[in-house]
């Protein structure tokens, strides 16, 4: 909110459409922790265009028909493809872990308990709990990913981060998001 404000000073109408539009759709402090996302982007009208392709030309229920084919298609594919996986956290998510873990290495840690650590990073200090998963930054629980100062501590108790990445970000979620079936139409006209 610190930062939004110093906006004001810099420029008053872009402070002024981020106020209107809403602090919960454009900054990470302001998001719902429901969704277990950090990402501040918003170009999912692009995507879907891009993705869309060469049915947006067509009329409208052959362009549905051919987005149905798509999606069925793309369902498919994805929960065959996470069957086969033999890890429990998917590749993309485990690729944000890993980058966690090499920002951490610039990190000192101090044990006030078995469960209990200071976190230093340049002059600033965060408290992590790891039992009651308690710690000062907050992008932990916005993302469900542990955040690099928790990830100094999970990788000094030599701990699994694994176990602590949010049930939403799983291969099981995962699975379950792709289990529902797009069930095929017969031709309308035969
Ligand atoms: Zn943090």
């Amino acid at each position: 909110m610190e930062k939004i404000l110093k906006l004001k000073n810099v420029n008053e109408d872009v402070y002024n459409y981020i106020i209107k539009v809403g602090l919960l759709h454009l900054a990470l402090h302001a998001f719902d922790m429901y969704v277990k996302s950090d990402f501040a982007i918003n170009n999912i009208t692009e995507s879907f265009n891009v993705w869309v392709d060469k049915f947006r030309v067509f009329h409208a229920l052959s362009m549905m028909e051919g987005i149905r084919r798509k999606m069925m298609k793309m369902m498919i594919k994805r929960l065959q493809d996470a069957r086969s996986w033999y890890i429990v956290i998917p590749h993309l998510v485990q690729m944000k872990l890993s980058d966690r873990q090499d920002e951490a290495r610039f990190m000192t840690i101090l044990c006030a308990s078995d469960k209990e650590f200071e976190v230093k990073e340049d002059v600033k200090f965060y408290i992590v709990n790891l039992e009651t998963q308690s710690y000062d930054c907050g992008l932990w629980e916005l993302s469900g990913l542990p955040c690099k100062h928790v990830m100094v501590v999970i990788t000094t108790t030599r701990k699994n981060p694994s176990n602590f990445v949010h049930p939403y970000l799983t291969k099981d979620a995962y699975l379950r998001t792709y289990n529902h079936v797009i069930y095929l139409i017969s031709d309308q006209e035969q």
